[in-house]
């Protein structure tokens, strides 16, 4: 069970003028899959990015529960992180990319096996473990991706716009596939997209971005029912 606070957020990266992310402010409850939306450069990459540890975050205060997370290295933060173009590693099998997560943690073989067989089975890829990402389809390497971020039991889930590589047919599919995978989990999810019909079919509550800014913050109905 974990709450989320972003507190007074601001990233100002070196070199540039201005704040890319200006006085972020949310609060996550526990298992909400929550959807930042907004146009490109609006800031939504950078905010996911503070919280999975891989940009510092300039000001403000980013809480899991009671802990502050600010300074937390990425691999100790309770988060996986799945990115839009997938960053499997060509030369692993399917296994050891799923794996990876794990290895790198020194988690034991046998139950890292026992993981990532029970994620291949879920995300049917189990025929698949032997192979080499080059070898699979756009589908099934988004589902790979989506394994090495499950195997970990991870209490946050951050999703980069992972279905904007995939053609429009797939991209619908996944999308169910992604919203029965946190009804499985119940974990906390954040999922970045540009996509208004991905955010209306997935969120719990969508999170509006402009220019770095939240601009509104709601249910799907209420954001986008209005007459
Ligand atoms: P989005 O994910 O919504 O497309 P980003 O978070 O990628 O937006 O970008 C927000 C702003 O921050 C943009 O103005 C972008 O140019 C800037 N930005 C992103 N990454 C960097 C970086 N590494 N260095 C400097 N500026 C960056
Ligand atoms: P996982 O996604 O397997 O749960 P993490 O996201 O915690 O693992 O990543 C652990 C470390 O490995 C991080 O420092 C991350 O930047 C790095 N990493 C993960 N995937 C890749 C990749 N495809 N290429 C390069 N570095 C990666």
């Amino acid at each position: 069970m974990v709450e989320i606070n972003l507190n007074h957020i601001n990233k100002k990266y070196s070199g540039n003028d201005t704040n890319s992310v200006t006085d972020f402010n949310l609060k996550i409850a526990d298992g909400e899959f929550i959807v930042f939306v907004g146009p490109s450069g609006c800031g939504k990459s950078t905010t996911l990015r503070m919280i999975a540890g891989l940009e510092d975050i300039s000001d403000g205060e980013f809480k899991m529960g009671d802990r502050v997370m600010n300074k937390v290295a990425p691999k100790d933060r309770d988060i996986s992180m799945v990115f839009q173009n997938y960053a499997l590693y060509p030369h692993m099998t399917v296994f050891d990319n799923m794996a990876f997560g794990l290895n790198i943690r020194k988690n034991d073989k046998q139950d890292t096996k026992k993981r990532v067989d029970a994620a291949a089975e879920i995300l049917g890829l189990s025929e698949y473990l032997d192979r080499k990402p080059s070898s699979l389809s756009g589908g099934q390497r988004q589902r790979v991706a989506l394994g090495r971020a499950i195997v970990r039991d991870a209490k946050l889930f951050l999703l980069d716009e992972p279905l904007s590589n995939l053609d429009a047919k797939l991209r619908v599919q996944m999308r169910t596939e992604i919203a029965q995978l946190h009804q499985r989990l119940g974990r906390n999810f954040i999922y970045v997209t540009h996509d208004q019909v991905e955010a209306m079919t997935m969120a719990d509550r969508i999170v509006i971005m402009n220019d770095g800014k939240i601009q509104q913050v709601g249910k799907p109905t209420e954001l986008y029912n209005h007459p």
